[in-house]
């Protein structure tokens, strides 16, 4: 698919996510996070859902664990604009809680939307609800950073399930194990 066609499919979703009214999450949001990026990147990153800062600024990843999203990213000297960043849940859950599964299967048409569109060939996924989506049974501690091939939106894509960037922050070990799965990564875009 062509660049402009992909960039307005991809807004004309990013409006119908920000009046989506599928769960009751928009009505304690400030806003939706529908996501942002290239829209031809051959890798795309899913973290959970909207906290604090990105509920105010409409845009994914930029409270601390964006922080370190974008550090982790230039670790391996990817440029966030050369990627594309979205969530599984597109409006915060109040006081940041755990998205409830009918949450997460309500929202679940716009990332799967978002995903073919873009049409990545590597999927990273930031923390377990992420993971969940693609390998269901999976534990996160025993998987991470390790590549598994799973056809989804019409493709067998690499998905490739990492720590949750928060999770990194509260714990210098997954801190250490989270570089390393993305140095790992590194090899595997060059
Ligand atoms: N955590 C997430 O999972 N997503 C964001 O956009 C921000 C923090």
């Amino acid at each position: 698919m062509d660049l402009d066609v992909k960039q307005q499919k991809l807004t004309l979703l990013s409006r119908q996510i920000s009046s989506c009214r599928g769960c009751p999450l928009y009505k304690s949001a400030t806003q939706a996070v529908p996501g942002e990026g290239n829209p031809d990147s051959k890798i795309v990153f899913i973290g959970e859902g909207p906290g604090y800062y990105e509920d105010q600024q409409g845009r994914p990843f930029v409270g601390q664990s964006g922080q370190l999203l974008n550090y982790l990213l230039q670790l391996i000297e990817v440029g966030r604009r050369d990627v594309w960043i979205g969530n599984v849940i597109k409006h915060r859950p109040p006081q940041n809680r755990d998205p409830f599964p009918e949450e997460i299967e309500a929202c679940k048409i716009w990332i799967d939307k978002q995903v073919e569109i873009i049409n990545p060939e590597i999927i990273v996924t930031l923390g377990r609800f992420s993971m969940a989506k693609f390998l269901p049974l999976a534990k996160i501690s025993l998987i991470h950073g390790r590549n598994f091939m799973v056809k989804f939106m019409g493709k067998e894509r690499k998905v490739v399930p990492m720590f949750h960037p928060a999770a990194a922050l509260r714990k210098a070990e997954v801190m250490k194990m989270i570089k390393e799965d993305f140095l790992k990564l590194k090899n595997e875009l060059a």
